[in-house]
C-alpha cells in the first residue's frame, strides 16, 4: 500500500485546527497543524506535504494567499486548497493568482472538504503519473510541433520540417511538457531554467515564451500550448486530440 499522503492543516484558531487535523487523521491521511506562516515554513523545511489546507485569514500580516504564492514557488506539485470566509472575497482568479488549485468556503461540510482533497490528490498523483511517463528520450507533442528530446529540435508532423531550438529555449519547452496542465510561476521557471546559458540570464520568460510560441502554437497571437494565467505566469496545455 502506498504511503499515506502528507497533508498540513495551516489554521491559526486552535479549536478548528484541532478538529480538522483529528478528522483527516482518521481519514487516513498524515495530517500536520500549523497555527502560522513561520510554523507552515519550520514543516516543510525538509519535506514538502502532498496538500496544505490554508486559511486564509492568519495573523501577523503574512496571511493565506502570501503563503500559498511561497508555496507555489517552491513547488508545481504540492496542492493547495485556500479555507476562505465570505469577507475574503475569493474567487477562481484570485485562487489561481495565487498558485492554489481550489478553495473552499467556511463554514464547511467536513465530507466536502474530503471529497475535494481527494479530488485534488488524484489530480496531483494523475499528473505525476503523466511526468513520470514524460520520456527524457523520444519525442513528444507540443502544440502543432513535435519535440524531439535527443536531437532537441522541433519538427512540423504536416511538412516535416525542423526547427532549431536554443539551448534556454529546449530547457524551458521540456520544464513546460513535465508540468502539464498547472500554473507555473515566473520566478520558478526563471529558477529552474536559469543554470544552462547567458541567454537563459539576460532574457525575461516572457520574452523566451514569445519566441516558443512563435515556433510551436498554430497562431501565436492566441496562444493554446502555451497560455498566459495572469499575475502568474504559464500554463502549458498538451494537444488532447
Ligand atoms: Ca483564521
Amino acid at each position: 500500500m502506498a504511503a499515506p499522503a502528507h497533508i498540513i492543516v495551516v489554521e491559526d484558531e486552535a479549536t478548528q485546527r484541532e478538529v480538522l487535523v483529528e478528522y483527516l487523521s482518521r481519514q487516513g491521511f498524515r495530517v500536520s497543524g500549523a497555527d502560522s506562516g513561520p510554523a507552515l515554513r519550520r514543516l516543510t523545511e525538509r519535506e514538502l506535504p502532498s496538500l496544505v489546507l490554508l486559511d486564509v485569514g492568519l495573523p501577523d500580516g503574512e496571511d493565506g494567499f502570501a503563503l500559498a504564492r511561497w508555496l507555489r514557488e517552491r513547488s508545481a506539485r504540492v496542492g493547495i486548497i485556500m479555507v476562505t470566509t465570505a469577507t475574503d472575497m475569493v474567487d477562481r482568479v484570485v485562487g489561481l493568482e495565487t498558485g492554489a488549485d481550489d478553495y473552499i468556503p467556511k463554514p464547511f461540510e467536513p465530507r466536502e472538504l474530503l471529497a475535494r482533497i481527494k479530488s485534488l490528490l488524484r489530480r496531483i498523483a494523475a499528473s505525476a503519473g503523466a511526468n513520470a511517463a514524460t520520456p527524457s528520450t523520444g519525442r513528444l507533442r507540443v502544440g502543432r510541433c513535435v519535440l524531439d528530446l535527443d536531437r532537441r529540435i522541433l519538427i512540423d508532423p504536416t511538412s516535416g520540417g525542423e526547427t532549431r531550438l536554443t539551448a534556454s529555449e529546449f530547457d524551458l519547452l521540456k520544464v513546460f511538457a513535465e508540468n502539464p496542465n498547472r500554473p507555473l510561476m515566473r520566478d520558478w521557471l526563471m529558477e529552474v531554467t536559469a543554470h544552462r546559458d547567458m541567454e537563459a540570464l539576460d532574457r525575461s520568460i516572457d520574452l523566451r515564451v514569445a519566441r516558443l510560441r512563435r515556433k510551436i502554437e498554430a497562431d501565436p497571437a492566441y496562444p493554446t500550448a502555451i497560455r498566459t494565467v495572469r499575475s502568474v505566469g504559464y500554463m502549458f496545455v498538451p494537444p488532447t486530440d
